[in-house]
Formats: structure tokens, sequence, C-alpha cells
């Protein structure tokens, strides 16, 4: 698939998101948070759910979080918050930023599916409990699996981190996500090249 074809089917995706009633959170909902970045980025974050602000603006991570997520990004990666793909566990906000529930999370998990094998990020990146039980399976709370590697089906790295608003709190997580994206930072730097196919190659001239 071509960069244009993979935004065009997340564009698609984001407008069946919009549409989306598989639970109850699309009738109280104001906006679907579909995701946002670069369709092809070797990064990739999921957070919780969207709040107030995402679900005013139809995009992940613009409040408080989302500004100490992008600072990370910025100053601990040397990377822009457009170089990476962001979405969330929920493409919904939850009422009164409540916990996701089980039948939520099911229920939007294709979109999150689909996010992901058509990015193919090459990078992965859980931000707090919900997306790193999902993504990993697991039932531990986010202080074990931030400890563990985890590796996708299709061997992508999976690191755990803490949530971006619990870091805002302070303590532990806000020591703990500033050296977890230190730990990311070292994971990109060691990607190999790219390599390109050469079939593709021949075709340019073909
Ligand atoms: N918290 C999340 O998990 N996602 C957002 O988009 C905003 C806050």
């Amino acid at each position: 698939m071509t960069r244009e074809d993979v935004a065009a089917r997340l564009a698609e995706l984001a407008d069946q998101a919009e549409a989306c009633r598989n639970c109850a959170l699309g009738s109280t909902r104001t906006r679907a948070v579909f995701g946002v970045g670069n369709p092809e980025a070797d990064l990739m974050f999921v957070g919780e759910a969207p709040g107030f602000h995402e679900d005013q603006q139809g995009e992940p991570f613009v409040g408080a979080a989302g500004q100490l997520l992008t600072k990370l990004i910025e100053t601990k990666l040397g990377l822009k918050r457009s170089d990476v793909y962001i979405a969330n566990t929920l493409k919904c906000r939850p009422p009164g930023n409540r916990d996701p529930l089980p039948d939520e999370v099911e229920a939007c998990k294709p979109f999150l599916r689909e996010q992901l094998q058509l990015i193919k990020p090459r990078v992965l990146v859980a931000l707090g409990n919900f997306a790193a039980k999902l993504l990993t399976g697991s039932s531990l709370g986010i202080t074990k699996l931030r400890e563990r590697e985890f590796k996708m089906r299709d061997g992508t790295p999976l690191m755990c981190t803490f949530h971006p608003a619990a870091a805002l709190r302070g303590g532990n997580a806000a020591n703990g996500i500033a050296a977890d994206f230190e730990k990311i930072k070292a994971v990109l730097e060691v990607l190999p090249a790219e390599t390109v196919d050469p079939t593709e190659q021949l075709g340019l001239f073909g």
C-alpha cells in the first residue's frame, strides 16, 4: 500500500468511527477521536480514551496530558508530534472521563487493530493501564508491565509506560515516564535501516 492508500483507508475508518454506535459512547460524545499523525510512522502511541478537550476537537492528546506527551516526544525523542502516530484504546469519550468499560474496549478493538495493520509502526508504546493491558493481554498493572519487554505477534517491540495524566500528578510516574522515553529513544536508535523492496525499485523503471 502506498502512503496515500494508507491515509485514504485511515480517513475512511475515521468516518466509520464518527458514525459508530457499537457501544453507548457513540451517543454521548461530541466527536469521535480516531487518531492523528504520520500514516507511515515508525513510532505509534496508544492512550486510553479522549477527555474533554479531545472530545471537543476530535484530536487525541490535546489537553494537559497531551501537552506533556508532545513535550516528551520533542525533548526526549527529538521528534515532532507529526512524525509519530497517536491513537487511543477508545475512540469516544466516556462520560465524566470515567474508566473504559470492558464492553466498550471490546467494541472499539477493530478500529485499533486496523490502525496497527495499516500504520505498521516499528515501535509501539502503550500509555497507561488500559492500553497496556489490551496490547499485552496481561492483567498486571502498568508499574509491572513497564519493566517488561514485549513483542507483538509480528515481532514489533511493544513498550509500556505510565499515562501522561498520571505523570502530571508527579511522583513515580513523572520520573518513570521520563526514564521510559529514554528507553524508547534507545530502541528507535538501533532500528535497522528500512530496506527498499527490490520489486518496487524495478517497477520505477518498468
Ligand atoms: N488521555 C488519553 O488517554 N487520551 C487522550 O486522547 C487524552 C487524554
